[in-house]
Parts: structure tokens; sequence; C-alpha cells
């Protein structure tokens, strides 16, 4: 009994041990619903290697995967927002963004960033969305447009990757401003003729979509992502008619014109470099 006793000790013991080393180390594919090893997630960018869906990557893996050794250097880092509103909602503005900056390590919902792609010199912004769900207020507003100033005194490709809510309406009016201020911006690049790509990942919605993620030379999107306006709900409630299937993906918006292309998150860097030579000896010839 004795020994029964301490084999079913030693049994529970070896179970306890097993399931703390191996807590964490799997996930379920939101998509497959298959269970997939957090290494091999992770050495696939986020990428499910049973079934290809591409799960949301945070805005410094992004510019990892797209810069040159994964070398870049930052710009604007110390703007932070004001609250020009003082707005309070079921939590102070100025809380969620103390929490988002804890958790995120950012000041605001974006890096910008420059460095070299594929040998090229560009600049890239990339939202974080994790930060007040990615949403454009002034700062996200003003390090955009700053980047857009760069890019023009420095004749640099402009590269943004959007992962947004939309505009923050915590900042209200301010916020949707940012909307002209960085198309207006844009029109200047484009009238320098200088390239400038905008890479829509899930989601992308709102103010972000109606403004500068609609606005590239090629607008491009990754597999699967949410991409609209308002939400279907809305949208349902407005027209009192029931949507089609898979409307406000890539896919969906690809097929009916709204993107130029959906790109694989593996395939994503060597696609914009080839867009870029092409702009660039296009831009190189004079128009006539
Ligand atoms: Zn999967």
């Amino acid at each position: 009994m004795a020994w029964f006793s301490r084999d079913k000790a030693s049994l529970q013991q070896g179970e306890g041990e097993k399931r703390v080393r191996t807590e964490g180390l799997w996930l379920k594919c939101r998509q497959c619903g298959q269970i997939v090893w957090r290494k091999a997630l992770e050495d696939n960018h986020q990428v499910c290697p049973k079934c290809g869906h591409h799960e949301r990557l945070d805005a410094r893996a992004r510019l990892t995967l797209l810069f040159d050794d994964g070398k870049f250097e930052e710009f604007d880092q110390s703007l932070v927002s004001t609250d020009p509103l003082k707005f309070v909602d079921s939590k102070k503005y100025q809380d969620r963004l103390a929490a988002s900056q804890e958790a995120t390590h950012l000041r605001d919902a974006i890096i910008s960033a420059g460095g070299n792609l594929n040998g090229r010199r560009v600049h890239i912004c990339a939202m974080e969305l994790k930060f007040v769900g990615g949403s454009m207020g002034t700062v996200v507003g003003e390090v955009i447009t700053r980047a857009i100033e760069r890019s023009l005194a420095q004749n640099v490709p402009l590269i943004i990757i959007s992962a947004s809510g939309g505009a923050r309406m915590q900042e209200g009016a301010v916020s949707l401003m940012q909307m002209a201020k960085i198309s207006g911006a844009l029109m200047r690049l484009d009238e320098a003729r200088i390239p400038y790509i905008s890479v829509l990942t899930d989601p992308t919605t709102g103010g972000v979509t109606a403004s500068f993620a609609m606005l590239g030379d090629l607008n491009i999107a990754e597999p699967g992502a949410q991409i609209g306006f308002a939400g279907p709900r809305v949208i349902e409630q407005t027209i009192r008619q029931k949507l089609p299937a898979g409307f406000q993906t890539s896919e969906f918006l690809l097929q009916h014109g709204f993107l130029d292309a959906v790109v694989k998150r593996a395939e994503l860097k060597d696609y914009i470099a080839k867009a870029l030579d092409f702009f660039l000896v296009a831009a190189s010839i004079p128009a006539s």
C-alpha cells in the first residue's frame, strides 16, 4: 500500500512538472483550430504553418521583418498626446494612454523608422494595434506627417503598415483633422513622384481606411485581413440588407477593385522591393 501511494505521488508530481514545462508552448490556431507549436508560429512570423492563417503581428516585429538584418533607426519617439479634451468615458483617456504605454513600451500607436529594404533606403511607419486599438490621434497623425516630410526632403520611398480601429474618439475632431493633414502631405509626396506603398493588415478600419491607407501608389493587404470603414453590423442596420459572405476581407476587396494585391507575409518584403524598382524606373522616365 505504501509503495502504491509513493508511486501515485511521484506520478502526480511528474504530471505537474510536465504541465508546467509545456504551458504556453502550444497555441490553438484561430482559423483551423489545430494545435501549433509556439516556436513554429514565431519562426513563421505568426502565420499558421498548418493553414496559412495570418495572425496579428506587432509593430516592432513588422519592422524587423521588413528591414535588412532587422536593423532600423526610430524617429519622433518623444511625441505624446496632451489629452486636449480631458476626455473621460468608462476610464480616463490619460489612464488608457498610461496602460497602453506600459503594455507596449511605446509612447503612441506607431513606430516611424528608417533603414534599408533589400539594399534600398526606405522609411516605414508601422501602426501598433495593441495601443488604444491602433487608433489615430494627434501623435499618430503628426508622426506620419513628419515621416512623409522626411521622405520628401530626402527623396526616400515611404511605406505605411496600417493596423487600426480608425480615428481616436478620445481626441474627437482633433483626431479627424489628422486625416486631412496626412492626405495633404501625401499629395505633396505624389507631386514629387516619390513612391508611397500602403500595406493594410488585420484590421484596418474607420478613418485610417478613409485616408492614408487607401491613398498608396499601391494599396496591398495581407490575406484574410478585415478592411472597411464602418463595421458590418452598423452597415446592415443602416441599409437593412444582409451583407455578402466574406464582406470586408482583403480577398473580397481585391475582387471588387479596392486593392491592388493581396500578398502573403512571407513574400511581402520582396514584393515591396520589386514594386519600388518598378516605380523608380517609371519615375526616372520624364512624363511626356
Ligand atoms: Zn491554422
